[in-house]
């Protein structure tokens, strides 16, 4: 079985000879940059250099899948947000918000003509030749919660979640059609599955507004975006995984908040579960002895694909990934 199909069929939950290693999030860390030769911010603005940067995840770590959308601000970038792309050592960000909560949301017509979503949609058409179906391509787009917060500001959403809901609601109807453009277009492009970035957290969303704002949403784009989703939420979501398991999104890509037991119990037979690994504790922290003890325990879970929770530290080193692909390969 090749990575991809090992991929895909973990993804959903198919029976496969080992469990399959990957992240539905970034891999990049400084040192890995400097073996691609291909450094941010370059990696987020060139469609080739992304794809070099990506396919290191492959070709130099070992995982069965690629993952070019490194930050979390392409499509904010599109509709107008005000983006420091960073330097070789950070992450992009957003510098000032949009839109004001109440204002009418207009999606530009050609929203992914922008660079900062075409650049995305070239790359995966990069990868998707590079590797000829040997290795899953993982395309990213985020939900309209996390598109709130680049577009509003984290606090006047959060606060309008509780004083303005019916603006949000309509923000949020009308955001989740970026999230749907976005995610045809990079299937369009080559893209097996897509990560569902939607910053959900404990801390920022209670279990009462993600049953609320959030499930039906997911539900509705995991019925309209025609490949398997990932739906990447951080921190401890073990109050709403149930929850997420009724969305009908293939797969959980959970943190280390949870524990790998209760993950596998509240995602139930069907859905899939990916990543779970302690960026700060194992992957940036851990030696060896770390990195494969808690393989073993995630392959004991049942974890379906094994690897970190949430975007790696950039500067932690890459090869605890790929002692981590080893580990879940049974090489060295
Ligand atoms: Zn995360």
């Amino acid at each position: 079985m090749s990575p991809r199909e090992i991929f895909l069929r973990a993804l959903v939950r198919l029976p496969t000879p080992r469990p399959a290693v990957g992240s539905a999030t970034s891999i990049v860390t400084c040192d890995l940059m400097d073996r691609a030769g291909v450094w941010f911010p370059d990696a987020h603005r060139d469609a080739r250099q992304m794809a070099d940067l990506a396919a290191a995840g492959a070709e130099v770590l070992g995982f069965d899948n690629v993952m070019p959308l490194f930050s979390v601000l392409h499509e904010s970038a599109a509709l107008g947000c005000d983006v420091d792309w960073g330097r070789r050592d950070n992450m992009p960000q957003c510098r000032r918000p949009p839109w004001r909560l109440g204002d009418a949301v207009t999606v530009p017509d050609g929203l992914l003509d922008h660079p900062a979503c075409r650049v995305a949609l070239e790359a995966i058409a990069l990868m998707r030749r590079r590797f000829d179906g040997r290795v899953a391509v993982v395309g990213k787009v985020f939900g309209p919660w996390t598109l709130g917060y680049h577009l509003f500001g984290v606090e006047p959403f959060l606060i309008g979640t509780l004083d303005a809901p019916d603006a949000v609601r309509r923000a949020m109807d009308a955001i989740k059609e970026v999230t749907v453009r976005f995610a045809r277009a990079q299937i369009d492009a080559g893209a097996d599955a897509l990560t569902l970035g939607d910053h959900a957290t404990r801390d920022l969303c209670s279990p009462q507004a993600y049953r609320d704002f959030l499930m039906p949403i997911h539900a509705e784009l995991a019925e309209r975006i025609g490949c398997p989703l990932i739906l990447h939420i951080c921190g401890d979501t073990s109050d709403r995984i149930e929850m997420i398991r009724r969305t009908g999104v293939a797969c959980f890509h959970y943190d280390s908040k949870v524990d790998d037991a209760a993950a596998r119990r509240l995602a139930g037979g069907r859905m899939s579960l990916m990543g779970g690994m302690s960026n700060l504790r194992v992957i940036r922290g851990g030696d060896e002895a770390a990195v494969r003890a808690d393989v073993a325990a995630k392959r004991a879970a049942g974890i379906d694909i094994i690897g970190p929770e949430c975007a790696v530290p950039l500067d932690a080193p890459y090869r605890n990934m790929r002692l981590l692909a080893e580990a879940v390969k049974g090489e060295a």
